[in-house]
């Protein structure tokens, strides 16, 4: 089921409990602000997860309410992971799923990181 960005952000949906340590994540980055970790489901032979540390719904709460160094944080955050992962040369895909028709699952947002492989087109 596919969430509602515009409800108030939820402290006890998954990525909160891992980000407060109550759940377990194979955890690859943390810093100040952000943490990355590998998808429990991965749809590529690298599937990382990196989130805010900040309470944001979605890239639609975050790009218009977080302070810009959380916003430059997190940004410089995903490219340091896939710079840390080697995904650089020859290239990754970044995707941020966003509200119901973006296929959100998860309320807390998070850039989904993905490599190791070709990808061709665009995600269905
Ligand atoms: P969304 O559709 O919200 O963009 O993606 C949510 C992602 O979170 C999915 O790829 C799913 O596999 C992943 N996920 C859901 N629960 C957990 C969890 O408890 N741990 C980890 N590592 N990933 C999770």
């Amino acid at each position: 089921m596919a969430i509602d960005p515009r409800l108030p952000y939820d402290p006890d949906n998954v990525f909160a409990k891992i980000l407060r340590g109550e759940i377990p994540c194979k955890k690859v980055y943390e810093d100040d602000f952000a943490l990355a970790f590998h998808d429990i489901s991965p749809k590529a032979p690298v599937h990382i997860l990196v989130l805010p540390k900040g309470p944001y719904v979605s890239w639609d709460d975050f790009s218009a309410k977080a302070p810009d160094a959380e916003i430059a944080g997190f940004i410089r955050a995903v490219g340091t992971v896939a710079r840390e992962q080697g995904l650089v040369d020859p290239g990754y895909r970044l995707l941020a799923n966003i509200g119901q028709h973006g296929g959100q699952e998860v309320p807390h947002l998070h850039v989904h990181l993905f490599g190791g492989r070709q990808f061709y087109g665009m995600i269905s």
